[in-house]
């Protein structure tokens, strides 16, 4: 079992690699990571951008997870897990919220808290940015994100905080002063506000590659999140770990069949295959 010092700074880069090449436990293996972004009340709800799921939609999701038998967890309850100081539920999942929208705070948490549920929030280090100024405002409407003090609020209740960079800049277009002031000054910044470390980081835009990865690693960082990169088991790189986009318009239908089935492996085959009949046409 580790030691106290030795959790503060637990690293590998596959779970295999943390039990030395043990056998994985399949409950392990079979986590799914669900992102989303925004929970819309019926007001403000509409069809227009992708990242907006209405909040009754949300509690469908739940119900999903509840019927199932699904116990989510944090990013933090997986050291724990990893180190053998606390035993896995039978179903576990991870819940995710990107950016840090105050609509996390006003609808979801609520509701996560009466199903007793808990989530990741990732947050964006630079506490003076209010709202998403890095959306182009055409596409995206400007929404408000959490306050220091809901951020703390929710944390106290159990959610896992996350960074998501400094000022949520593309990471593998910036320069490399940038890209270590964007992860090293979001953790400082969150870990200050938080009084916590902080474990998990997420890249914007799921915009990663080798040297985003390392910087996150070197800063002392256990789980970076992507979206569409990284293996599709859950475990096989926790520097690149996949996650289940879920969608404006889903339902409890869309939500179980990404939770029940191999459903990630499908969306990929998927577009492997339109790839391959293109390339067969075009020769
Ligand atoms: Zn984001």
């Amino acid at each position: 079992m580790a030691n106290f010092e030795e959790k503060l700074t637990l690293q590998a880069d596959s779970i295999s690699e943390y039990l030395n090449a043990g056998k994985v436990d399949k409950r392990l293996q079979d986590i799914k990571v669900l992102m989303y972004h925004r929970i819309l009340s019926e007001n403000e709800y509409d069809n227009k951008h992708w990242t907006g799921v209405h909040v009754n939609h949300f509690e469908e999701h739940l119900k999903v997870l509840e019927l199932f038998g699904f116990t989510p967890i944090t990013f933090t309850d997986l050291r724990f897990f990893l180190t053998k100081d606390l035993e896995l539920p039978r179903k576990p999942v991870i819940i995710t919220f990107d950016d840090g929208y105050k609509d996390y705070y006003d609808l979801a948490h609520p509701l996560l808290m009466q199903y007793g549920m808990r989530a990741v929030v990732f947050a964006i280090g630079d506490r003076k940015i209010r709202e998403n100024i890095w959306d182009d405002e055409n596409i995206i409407e400007r929404a408000p994100l959490m306050t220091d003090e809901e951020l703390i609020s929710i944390f106290d209740d159990g959610v896992e905080i996350g960074a998501h960079s400094y000022s949520h800049k593309p990471l593998t277009k910036i320069t490399p002063a940038e890209l270590e002031a964007e992860i090293f000054e979001c953790k400082d910044s969150l870990e200050e506000l938080l009084e916590t470390d902080i474990h998990t980081f997420c890249y914007p835009y799921g915009l990663d590659n080798e040297e985003v990865q390392s910087v996150v690693k070197k800063s002392g960082f256990t789980f970076g999140c992507s979206v569409y990169n990284g293996p599709l088991q859950f475990g096989d790189s926790l520097f690149c770990i996949h996650r289940v986009t879920i969608k404006n318009g889903m339902g409890a239908l869309g939500f179980a069949l990404r939770i029940l089935t191999p459903y990630e492996y499908l969306e990929l085959g998927g577009s492997k295959v339109k790839k391959m009949i293109k390339n067969l046409i075009n020769t």
